[in-house]
């Protein structure tokens, strides 16, 4: 048997991934550029890919792009819209997901699967970085904690502090004053966390909540976000380690799908 090689490249507005899978079932090679959209993320993404897989372009079977930026990118056979490959790669990972709640750079996507993964509905922000990655990136740096430590440091507050703005310029501004005030940095943090899932979970809620609940994108990776959002919903939220992954898994599942269909 001929093995086929399809590759899935999410270009969003903070990050870009890509995932190489081996007869649409096996993962072989994944990266993730932390540049997006407009940038050099996306051919790197690429080339680290083929490099781990060890193959070069021309062996790729069918590529799909996907995110924010795949309008202008130019290697792909297909686009697909980040809401289908969302939701393909995670029940590809866990097929009892029924609602997805993805947290990326600069958007926030609330999924309903059915049964067998079809996208049922959806719902997203409006065009406001609060509840986003962005407002996490941007209180990282007044705290001056990376983005990736966030997490750990709001799971040691026994005391979240309160955040009352929700606008992310506001917001920063009423951190700087908390910090000056010397609140400690662990329910400052732990504070910004449930800010944006208290954003995220009233989305949520617009769309009814129904088990079993999966977060993807690159934020379900802060445990103080899941925590909090798991306090706001009231349920177990599941994610995954390659969580950011989900959309460039998504594409690369579909590409399999489409290079079965058109040319075989
Ligand atoms: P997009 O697809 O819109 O580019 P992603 O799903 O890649 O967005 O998510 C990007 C966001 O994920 C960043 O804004 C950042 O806040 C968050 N993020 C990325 N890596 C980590 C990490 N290791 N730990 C916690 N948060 C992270």
């Amino acid at each position: 048997m001929i093995d086929i090689y399809t590759m899935g490249v999410d270009i969003g507005s903070t990050a870009s991934k890509a995932v190489v899978l081996k007869n649409g079932k096996e993962v072989i090679s994944s990266s993730i550029i932390s540049v997006g959209a407009g940038t050099s993320g996306p051919k790197r993404a690429i080339d680290y890919v083929l490099d781990e897989a060890n193959l070069s372009i021309k062996d790729l079977d069918y590529i799909v792009s996907t995110g924010y930026g795949r309008k202008g990118f130019q290697f792909n056979d297909k686009q697909i819209s980040e809401l289908s490959c969302h939701g393909k790669g995670v029940y590809f990972d866990n097929n009892k997901a029924r609602t997805v709640i993805d947290i990326g750079g600069q958007d926030i996507k609330i999924l309903k699967l059915a049964d067998n993964g079809r996208l049922l509905n959806f719902i997203m922000n409006d065009k406001c970085a609060a509840g986003t990655g962005r407002f996490l990136d941007v209180m990282s740096k007044v705290i001056e904690i990376p983005v990736d430590k966030l997490g750990e440091k709001a799971l040691e507050s026994k005391n979240p502090c309160t955040i009352s703005s929700t606008c992310t310029v506001f917001a920063e501004s009423e951190v700087i004053s908390q910090l000056s005030r010397g609140v400690k940095t662990e329910d400052l943090v732990a504070g910004i966390c449930k800010s944006v899932a208290a954003r995220v979970s009233s989305l949520a809620m617009r769309n009814g909540i129904e088990e079993v609940v999966v977060m993807s994108g690159g934020v379900a990776k802060n445990k103080g976000v899941v925590k909090a959002m798991e306090l706001e919903l009231g349920t177990k939220i599941y994610t995954s380690k390659d969580c950011q992954l989900n959309g460039a898994l998504g594409a690369s599942l579909y590409a399999y799908e489409f290079f079965k269909k058109e040319r075989r």
